[in-house]
């Protein structure tokens, strides 16, 4: 059953109150240029319609490295080119991207000022302390915050900016700052709280509870994101970034590197930490902690899928590993000798690295402790090796080991994937590969969650490292698919089987692919191999952005059985406990699914080839899937839909009807009545009359109900209220034009009315034998209408469709598969 949209298309009323959150980053590259700012425009508009977006900007490209050079500079006092030049890429910018708006003019300069003045002082101290440091950086998401707000605004998008130094709250430890999670929960639920404009909010800045600027860490909007996200506890994370997902490798190393369409938060932070920086590795803790997906996505090309990350993905069919990442700047400290005492070198050599404050990247140890090495950021080098030669001083002196020594312009290189633990050789394969291009490894590291294999190598030789092992293990020469089916063997799915089909494996198969509303490609490309494998004739038909529906055929369809393919968020992977399978999806909708290629299966089998089976996406979100099939040139006379219905036949839906009432005031001071009428008041007494209305029952659907979902209205409890507004959803039993009828003539002209979407009551076929329900959801039916004449059944409750717990029961799996096959041939019969 759909959630929120089927209840929300495009056409209704946008509806606030009850719309998930969803943080949408755009980084350096995205926010720089009128055409960005016009995609930017686009991906919020089209967010607004079913999600209450925050925007999270980066400085434009290159502006934070600016700023960072222009502080050093500054305290020679040479900032003056940089700064020139950082006024005048912002100036072209409010140009270009708002057409010079006052509002925006007006608050660029002003930070502009500020660059300068911020620069005067670190000249006249003669030094730029990490306080002063975030202060200029933060200019760079200040000076974007105002561009965006004013780009969207002169797109029509009710914005405001946002300073993240009111929202994020760190501690002080200035430039690298850690966020108070709590803190800032407590402040972007107030803060940035539906008030009816898209708030536009600084990427990468935070301020400690007293008000002091800080900053997050190199890249650190992404990070901003999640904890925003976090916070809000929003449905996504999207970051918009320059690149089409998160990609097997670099793209500027490896040009013929490809995106992966989904990937597990361990293996994104995994890439991450060792280079990928696509995105901070920060990003995925806050996103796992709460479950919520994160999907990497292209500002040049907005309509492609991306890269959906959730906390397990599906295997990959590229093989073992996921992807290659590089550190290209490191040092190797290494120490030899036989040590003395009862403390092992390695712990001594650890304690003080510690106490040098040293960035430990990569720890590699011989099994006789008698060489340790490790791999350091290049600023940590230095204070380590003297730091360890001191701890050593003893033993150095007496012979018992050697003096440590050091190897600047090394290079990390990792090979990351989470289907590695379950392979032998991936190891050998690497090593054999740098061998035979004569690449000498400096030191070796393996994971122990086997989730990569980490090695160190000359810097110059990092990049030759990447490209071999891409070469590898994702070879260029052309698949022995067809050409349309290209494109799916470089995505993600489980390989799928021709053998029998068993309803439970296919059920947790389909279950194991997250296929969120919007992100259904791995999940279709699985099913059309699957059933192509089998026999059908499948046709796609494309919905959106690459995103299709999928038909299948094997003669004429006289009878259709289709459900939908797409869930709600959050994705949980499928494991079966105490006779139930559980995993999302299970009831609403993988479980039908899956039934239902079993039972078109089995019909196939015994010689009845009247069956089509359409499978569409996008149900829960706007029945995207359902509007496009609506056209295709369906044959069939009967439509069996699949819905969790507790294993009865559907006699009738109710349908739906949503209303916006507005009523008006007349403000002033709330202690003298005679000056002012309230229109929350006015409000109140109209809800309470309409609660007396009469409206329609039916004898087999029960009653109309009516919820007042959101109220707004009102400034402060001293004011007289100007306006208040409610939305509300009526359930139908019958003709909703009585029902608008009856409200219209009741509010007369005490309110405003604007009806929004509206879906029929429903109307089921029913058989003899079967047990039959009614059911008070909306479904994809009424769009399907030439699809053939409806019936409705599916296994599964809707009590558990959307929930954690969502689950079907095995038994009532299994017996799906029979029921539908007898519902097909009591229709075809009949
Ligand atoms: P933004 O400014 O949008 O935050 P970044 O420059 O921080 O963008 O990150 C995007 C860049 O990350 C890409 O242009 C790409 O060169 C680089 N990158 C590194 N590794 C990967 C990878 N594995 N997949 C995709 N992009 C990668
Ligand atoms: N502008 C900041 C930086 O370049 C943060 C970001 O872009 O993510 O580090
Ligand atoms: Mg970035």
């Amino acid at each position: 059953m759909s959630a929120r949209s089927k209840q929300t298309p495009p056409e209704a009323a946008p509806s606030h109150g009850d719309l998930p959150r969803r943080v949408l980053k755009f980084g350096g590259t995205s926010v720089t240029g009128a055409s960005r700012v016009d995609v930017i425009a686009r991906v919020v508009r089209d967010r607004m319609e079913r999600t209450r977006p925050v925007v999270v900007v980066s400085a434009m490209s290159g502006v934070t490295e600016t700023l960072r050079r222009a502080s050093e500079l500054a305290t020679r006092g040479e900032a003056g080119e940089l700064l020139r030049e950082i006024e005048t890429r912002h100036r072209q910018a409010v140009a270009d991207v708002t057409g010079g708006r006052p509002e925006v003019v007006e608050a660029v300069e002003r930070l502009l000022a500020e660059a300068s003045r911020l620069m005067q002082g670190i000249e006249l101290v003669g030094e730029c302390s990490p306080r002063t440091l975030d202060q200029v950086l933060s200019l760079g998401e200040r000076l974007s915050m105002h561009l965006i707000a004013g780009g969207l605004c002169a797109r029509g998008i009710n914005t405001r900016a946002v300073d993240a130094a009111d929202v994020v709250v760190t501690d002080d430890h200035h430039v690298e700052a850690e966020v108070d999670f709590p803190a800032t929960e407590e402040r972007a639920l107030a803060v940035l709280g539906p008030n009816g404009s898209v708030p536009v909010v600084t990427g990468f800045l935070g301020a400690t509870k007293t008000g002091d600027r800080t900053t997050l860490g190199k890249g650190g909007s992404d990070y901003s994101a999640a904890v925003l996200g976090w916070a809000l506890r929003a449905d996504e994370v999207e970051i918009w970034t320059d690149v089409p997902g998160v990609m097997t490798a670099d793209p500027r190393v490896v040009p013929d590197a490809r995106p992966l369409r989904n990937l597990g938060f361990n293996e994104v932070l995994e890439l991450s930490h060792w280079g990928a920086k696509v995105v901070h590795p920060k990003t995925v803790r806050p996103c796992r902690d709460r479950g919520i997906p994160l999907s990497i996505r292209n500002t040049l090309s907005p309509d492609d899928p991306g890269t959906l990350v959730t906390p397990r993905a599906p295997a990959s069919t590229m093989g073992p590993i996921r992807g290659i990442a590089s550190i290209d700047r490191v040092g190797l400290l290494q120490l030899n000798g036989v040590g003395h005492g009862t403390e092992s070198i390695t712990s001594r050599f650890v304690q003080a690295l510690d106490q040098a404050r040293s960035t430990v990247l990569l720890l590699s140890q011989g099994c006789s402790e008698r060489s340790v090495c490790v791999a350091l950021t290049p600023q940590s080098v230095r204070p380590a090796l003297r730091a360890v030669e001191k701890a050593f001083e003893l033993e150095r002196r007496v012979g018992l080991m050697d003096d440590p020594t050091v190897e600047d312009e090394c290079a990390i290189v990792a090979v990351v994937g989470e289907g590695m633990k379950d392979q032998p050789g991936i190891a050998g394969k690497v090593f054999g590969v740098l061998g035979e291009k004569g690449i000498s490894i400096r030191a070796i590291a393996q994971g122990s969650s086997e989730l990569n294999i980490s090695f160190v190598v000359r810097r110059e030789d990092a990049h030759d490292a990447v490209r071999a092992i891409h070469a590898a293990f994702f070879p260029t020469e052309p698949s022995a698919r067809p050409v349309a089916a290209e494109a799916a063997a470089q995505q993600e799915s489980p390989a799928p089987r021709s053998g029998p089909l068993d309803v439970v494996e296919l059920a947790t198969e389909l279950i194991a692919i997250p296929s969120l509303s919007g992100h259904e490609h791995a999940v279709t490309d699985f099913v059309l191999d699957l059933l192509t494998a089998h026999g059908w004739k499948v046709r796609t038909q494309p919905v959106s952005a690459g995103r299709v529906n999928l038909w299948a055929t094997r003669g004429t369809g006289e009878v259709t059985l289709s459900t939908h393919l797409d869930t709600v968020p959050h994705f949980f992977p499928p494991r079966r406990e105490g006779g139930k399978l559980y995993g999302r999806g299970a009831c609403d909708a993988k479980g039908i699914a899956a039934a239902m290629i079993c039972a078109a299966q089995s019909l196939a089998e015994a010689g009845e080839e009247r069956v089509d089976l359409l499978l569409v996406v996008g149900e829960e979100l706007r029945s995207d899937g359902a509007r496009a099939a609506a056209s295709l040139p369906a044959t069939s006379r009967w439509l069996v839909n699949g819905e969790p219905t507790e294993s009865k036949l559907v006699s009738a839906s109710k349908g739906s009807l949503r209303v916006v009432l507005r009523t008006r005031g007349q403000e002033a001071h709330s202690a003298y009545p005679e000056l002012g009428r309230s229109a929350v008041e006015a409000m109140v007494a109209l809800l309470a009359d309409l609660r007396t209305l009469d409206l329609p029952t039916d004898r087999l659907l029960g009653d109309t109900t009516m919820n007042v979902g959101t109220i707004r209205g009102g400034s402060a409890a001293n004011v007289f209220a100007g306006e208040c507004e409610v939305e509300a959803m009526i359930r139908l039993v019958g003709d909703a034009q009585q029902v608008k009828d009856r409200i219209t003539q009741l509010v007369g002209d005490r309110a405003e009315l604007e009806w929004g979407s509206h879906i029929p009551t429903q109307r089921f076929h029913t058989l003899d034998g079967f047990e039959t329900t009614t059911v008070a959801y909306t479904s994809d039916v009424p769009i399907l209408a030439a699809w053939g004449t409806p019936l409705m059944f599916g296994p599964g409750s809707i009590h558990h469709a959307h929930t954690e717990e969502e689950h079907v029961s095995l038994q009532d799996l299994k017996s799906a598969v029979t029921t539908y096959e007898r519902i097909v041939r009591a229709v075809l019969a009949s």
